[in-house]
C-alpha cells in the first residue's frame, strides 16, 4: 500500500499515533487532563487542519473554549475534517453564524432553575449543574453557554463552594425522589469532592435515585477508575447516562469503562444527539445502537438538536428524525431504540411517529416495513366501554377473571 494515499504532506512532522504513547500515560486520566489540545500548535500533533479549520480555531478564540482530550483526538481522521469525531471537537466556522430563533438557553434551564445548581422543571426529579467543566467542549454542547462559552455561564457565583443551599432545597422538597447531576461534566470533580456531594444528596432520606449525567465514557473512558467505581456503589442506587454519538467512539477503553461501571451495578444509559453530518444517517444509527447494546448500554434518548446559539448548524429536521427512528424501530430490538425527544421549556417531548391510527373501523396499525392491518373493536377494544360491551357476552369469561382477581390478590 501507498504511503502517500495516507500521508499526503510528508514534509511536515510525523503524527502522533495512540502506540507512540507509553500505556501508563495513556492509562492515566490525570495525564490526558494535562495534554488536552487547546491550541493549533497542539492539534497539530493528532491532525493536519484544514485552512477552514485554521480559520475557526482563529476566529472562535475568546469566544468559545477549545479542549480535546488526547484519547478523544486519536479518534479522529487526521486527513478528513468530515470525521464525526472531528466535528465534534474541533471548532467550525458554522458556531460564529446567527441563525434565526437560536437562544442561549431555549429549554429554560436558567428559568427554571432554584438556587445556584438546582433546576426543578419536573415534580419528582431534579437536575444539579454541578460545574461548568468538561474534559472536551463538544461543539453541539445543548449548553454551549453555560460550558464552552467564554463570558457565558449559568451560575450567579462561581462554581466550586459549598452545596449547602442545593442540598438544602432538595431536602425542603421530598417529593424530589431522582436527582441527577450533570454540568458540565460531574465526573470533571476528583472522586473526594463528588463523593462529598453525593454522600450529601444520600442523606436526605427523600432522595431514592442518584443519576450522573456523564460524557467521560466517550471522552476520557480512562476517567472510569477502580476507586471512582468503588465510590459511587457506596452510594446506591446510581445510575449514569453517557453519551456517545457515533459508533467510533466505542472503542476497547470504552467498552471496558463501561464494564467497570456494570460489574459496580451502575446500570449504564445512552443519550445521542442526532446531528447534521455526524450521525444524521439510518446506517450509522443502526450501528450506533447496536454497537451500544453489544456492550451493554441502554439506548435512553435520542435528543432532536436544539437550536441553540453556536450549535444551529448541526441542526436536522424532523423530517430526518422520523427516518431514523423508523430505520430503527423493528428493524433492531425494541430495547436498542431510544426515545426521539424534542427538549422544550415544557420539558422533553416525545416526538417519533405513532405506528396505530384511529379510523372509525377500529385502529390501523402498521409494521416497520410498512404493512397495515385494522384491528377493530372485537380483536382490540379501543375504549373502557368496548372493552366492556365485549364482555357483556361472554359471562363465564367475566366470572373467570373475577374469580382468578380474587384469588391472586391473597
Ligand atoms: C432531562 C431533565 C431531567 C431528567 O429527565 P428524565 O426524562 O427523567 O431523564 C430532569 N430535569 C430537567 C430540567 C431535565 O432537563
Ligand atoms: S461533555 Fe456534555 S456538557 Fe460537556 S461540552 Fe460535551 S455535551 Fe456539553
Amino acid at each position: 500500500m501507498s504511503q502517500m494515499s495516507t500521508e499526503p504532506d510528508g514534509i511536515r512532522p510525523s503524527l502522533t499515533r495512540r502506540e507512540d504513547i507509553p500505556d501508563e500515560q495513556w492509562n492515566d486520566w490525570r495525564w490526558h487532563m494535562r495534554k488536552r489540545i487547546t491550541n493549533l500548535d497542539k492539534a497539530r500533533e493528532w491532525i493536519r487542519p484544514t485552512l477552514l479549520e485554521e480559520r475557526a480555531i482563529a476566529e472562535t478564540a475568546g469566544k468559545y473554549r477549545w479542549s480535546v482530550t488526547p484519547y478523544y483526538a486519536s479518534l479522529m481522521d487526521p486527513y478528513d475534517p468530515g470525521c464525526p469525531v472531528r466535528q465534534q471537537a474541533v471548532p467550525a466556522l458554522g458556531e460564529l453564524l446567527e441563525f434565526s430563533g437560536a437562544e442561549v438557553d431555549p429549554v429554560g434551564d436558567m428559568y427554571y432553575r432554584k438556587t445556584n445548581r438546582v433546576v426543578h422543571k419536573y415534580p419528582d426529579r431534579v437536575i444539579m449543574l454541578i460545574t461548568e467543566a468538561c474534559p472536551v467542549y463538544c461543539r453541539h454542547c445543548t449548553r454551549k453557554f453555560h460550558t464552552t462559552d467564554v463570558d457565558g455561564t449559568y451560575f450567579e457565583r462561581s462554581e466550586g463552594e459549598d452545596f449547602s443551599e442545593d442540598l438544602r432545597y432538595i431536602a425542603g422538597h421530598p417529593e424530589i425522589r431522582d436527582v441527577l447531576l450533570t454540568g458540565g461534566d460531574p465526573l470533571s470533580y476528583r472522586d473526594g469532592k463528588l463523593e462529598e456531594i453525593i454522600a450529601g444528596l444520600r442523606a436526605i432520606p427523600s432522595v431514592e435515585i442518584i443519576r450522573i449525567g456523564s460524557r467521560f465514557p466517550v471522552l476520557l473512558p480512562q476517567r472510569i477508575t477502580p476507586d471512582l467505581c468503588a465510590m459511587l456503589a457506596r452510594y446506591h442506587p446510581v445510575w449514569l447516562n453517557t453519551h456517545f454519538n457515533h459508533p467510533k467512539e466505542i472503542t476497547p477503553e470504552a467498552e471496558r469503562a463501561v464494564d467497570r461501571l456494570l460489574r459496580h451495578g451502575i446500570p449504564v444509559g445512552n443519550q445521542t444527539v442526532l446531528l447534521r453530518g455526524i450521525n444524521d444517517e439510518v446506517d450509522t444509527m443502526r450501528r450506533l445502537m447496536t454497537e451500544l447494546l453489544r456492550i451493554r448500554v441502554r439506548p435512553y434518548y435520542l435528543y432532536h438538536c436544539d437550536n441553540v446559539t453556536g450549535v444551529s448548524h448541526f441542526m436536522t429536521s424532523i423530517e430526518k428524525g422520523w427516518e431514523i427512528m423508523e430505520g430503527l424501530q423493528g428493524h433492531i430490538t425494541g430495547f436498542g431504540v431510544p426515545q426521539y425527544v424534542l427538549t422544550t421549556r415544557l420539558g422533553k417531548i416525545p416526538i417519533a411517529r405513532p405506528y396505530h391510527r384511529e379510523t372509525p373501523d377500529g385502529l390501523a396499525l402498521r409494521n416497520y416495513r410498512g404493512e397495515e392491518m385494522l384491528v377493530d373493536d372485537s380483536v382490540c377494544p379501543l375504549t373502557e366501554s368496548a372493552a366492556a360491551h365485549g364482555f357483556r357476552h361472554a359471562p363465564d369469561v367475566t366470572e373467570n377473571r373475577t374469580t382468578a382477581t380474587g384469588e391472586g390478590a391473597r
